[in-house]
């Protein structure tokens, strides 16, 4: 026979079991809502930089973190031109770390499956939470792109019992197949972004390009109070070319003279194919006259030596270029009115190199 006191001491050992198992489960709930909600988050993520800035700010906040880097294993510096393109750097991004390789980089990396959890070793993992001081405990989430390992996403603790064996690795791998699956689409997305603003044919920015950087230009040229200048450059007698050895030859010549323009061309400028033999570069803070230096440089680069044809012939080759420039009023609101006008003054006085006599530099003077 079982005392009333025993049964009491049953009925409260099995109400706490229970009270414990509903807190669990509760725990547990509350856990897959806020992982989800990360998940929706990188998920939405409208473009390569908002996505790997959710991945190494976001995270850190919705986990409250020490430290989170984002490792990305870019070997043909694919990510980071199309960063680049986007108007982003790697360096913007502080804890985004590019490398060739990931040998070297953490031992874990040999065989990053699924999320490795564990104590800090700076030996092991100070590659991977420069500068950091304080972290005990560590769980690197394997990204990969068409199952290959591409780096992780690094979650640094300062309390040693936050990644450890009983942390729910699977919430964690669950965010890598996920977080892995955006990069392989944010970076998918730029390429054909970026494709749409190439040119093929010399792998300059198209004109659709253009028509956009300018605007930006310009509104960057109103905010710091400073000169945009616009060069209008076209082959003199480029139908020669064409009529006498025929289509692919006029291609190499475009090629090759696109080669001769860029050589003069400096990092912050921005070049672009207008049309067949209509090139234009915009100098962002620049003044008429070193915009009138440039263009001579051009100029001459491009008359400088005969341009070797396919079948072994060689054609001298020259271009005439017009120049314009404008500093955007303060108050200017219209840039998209400012930016055509721009590009149709450099062409009018493009136009006047041509009648002047062509292979010479035209200053707009209205
Ligand atoms: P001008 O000195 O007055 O500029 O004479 P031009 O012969 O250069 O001018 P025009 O505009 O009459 O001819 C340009 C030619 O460029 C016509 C077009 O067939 C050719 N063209 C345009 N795009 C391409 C291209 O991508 N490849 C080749 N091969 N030719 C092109
Ligand atoms: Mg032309
Ligand atoms: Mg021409």
């Amino acid at each position: 026979m079982q005392s009333g006191d025993d049964l009491t001491a049953r009925f409260d050992e099995a109400k706490r079991q229970f009270e414990e198992l509903t807190a669990k489960v509760l725990i547990n709930d509350e856990k897959m809502r806020a992982s989800q909600q990360r998940e929706l988050r990188l998920l939405q993520a409208e473009g390569l930089e908002a996505l790997l800035s959710e991945m190494i700010v976001g995270l850190k906040v919705s986990y409250g973190l020490q430290y989170v880097s984002v490792v990305l294993c870019d070997p043909d510096h694919d990510i980071r031109h199309l960063l680049q393109a986007s108007g982003a750097t790697v360096e913007s991004f502080g804890h985004l770390i590019m490398v060739e390789s990931l040998t070297g980089m953490a031992p874990q990396y040999i065989a990053l499956r699924q999320p490795w959890l564990g104590a800090y070793a700076a030996c092991d993992h100070q590659l991977l939470f420069p500068s950091s001081t304080g972290l005990a405990s560590v769980a690197m989430i394997p990204l990969s792109r068409r199952q290959k390992l591409i780096g992780s996403i690094n979650l640094g603790s300062a309390d040693a019992a936050r990644f450890t064996g009983d942390f729910a690795v699977d919430f964690l791998a669950h965010l890598g197949v996920i977080a892995s699956f955006c990069v392989e689409n944010a970076i998918n997305r730029a390429r054909l972004l970026r494709s749409g603003f190439t040119d093929f044919l010399t792998g300059w920015y198209n004109r659709r390009y253009l028509q956009v950087r300018v605007n930006e230009e310009l509104a960057r040229a109103r905010r710091d109070n400073s000169h945009l200048v616009c060069l209008m450059l076209d082959v003199d007698h480029f139908k020669r070319v064409n009529d006498s050895w025929g289509h692919a030859a006029g291609d190499a010549v475009l090629q090759e003279l696109a080669i001769r323009i860029e050589s003069q061309v400096r990092a912050s400028d921005v070049a672009a194919r207008y049309g067949g033999e209509e090139f234009v570069i915009l100098l962002p803070n620049t003044d008429n006259e070193s915009g009138k230096r440039l263009a001579e440089r051009v100029r001459k680069a491009i008359a400088a030596s005969p341009v070797d044809l396919p079948n072994g012939d060689t054609v001298s080759m020259t271009a005439s270029i017009g120049i314009a420039s404008v500093q955007p009023d303060p108050e200017a609101n219209d840039l998209k009115i400012l930016g055509d006008s721009l590009i149709a003054r450099a062409d009018v006085a493009l136009y006047r190199a041509k009648s002047d006599g062509r292979d010479q530099v035209a200053i707009d003077e209205s």
